[in-house]
Formats: structure tokens, sequence, C-alpha cells
């Protein structure tokens, strides 16, 4: 049977490969369904209510279809929709995945930053039950 993961991530190219490895080898699934907004973990922190409504409802969608055991909420550098420092970004993937934790708390929700180097920093993760920075080079 197919396994799944799922990603709320920004619309970026550049923020969508490492993420769909990082969640394929941690997450232990053979496919990741992406949702996709400019700037995720913007809309999120911030709760424009419109974006996180669609965010909301398309996640609902992805977890009827294929039950993931994963769930990635993303922010990268240089994001152009969500043009803030790395540190705001960590802050807004943090307060993001505490978000989509609060839909789902019976699915693993991990906080993803892209850096510069096209990397993955796990920022936090429901698993774990506290909030630390790893670099996965
Ligand atoms: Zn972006």
């Amino acid at each position: 049977m197919d396994t799944f993961g799922c990603a709320i991530d920004c619309i970026d190219g550049r923020a969508q490969m490492p993420v769909i490895e990082w969640v394929k080898f941690h997450g232990s699934v053979q496919y990741v369904d992406m949702i996709t907004e400019p700037g995720a973990d913007g809309c999120l922190a911030r709760e424009d209510s419109k974006i996180t409504n669609r965010i909301h409802h398309t996640t609902q969608v992805a977890i009827r279809a294929h039950n993931p055991s994963i769930i990635a909420v993303c922010g990268h550098f240089d994001c152009v929709a969500n043009p803030v420092s790395n540190e705001e970004h960590i802050a807004d993937i943090k307060k993001s995945a505490g978000i989509v934790g609060h839909w789902v708390p019976e699915i693993r929700v991990v906080g993803l930053f892209v850096n510069e180097f096209g990397s993955i920093d796990l920022i936090c993760d429901s698993n774990e039950g506290k909030s630390e920075i790893k670099s996965f080079l």
C-alpha cells in the first residue's frame, strides 16, 4: 500500500525538492502531497484567515485521500512572499506548526526551514515534544 506524507510549503521551486526528499526519508513515506501558497509560513503565522482556511481545507482533503503519517510545515530562505530574516522564519514556522498541530493532534507535525544551502533545518517535531534545530547537510 502506498504511504504518504504531506507538506505545507511555499510555491517557490527551490523549496520543493529538499522538503519532499526530507519528508520521504525521515517520515518513511513514498509520496508527499504538496499544499502550496506563496509564503505559507508567514500566512499561517500572521493568521491570514482566507489563506489559512484554504490551507486547512486542502490539508483535510489530503488527510481524507491519503491518511498521511507526517505533515511538514515549511518556510525557506530568500522567500519573496514572506521576506523576513531567518530568525523570523523560524519563529513563523514554529507558530505555523503549532497551528497545524492543533488541527491534527493525531498526526506527526514537523517544522522545516530550507536554508541558504538548499538543505533542511528541522525546527520542531511534535514527536519529540521539544523544539531544537538540527541541520541535515
Ligand atoms: Zn517563498
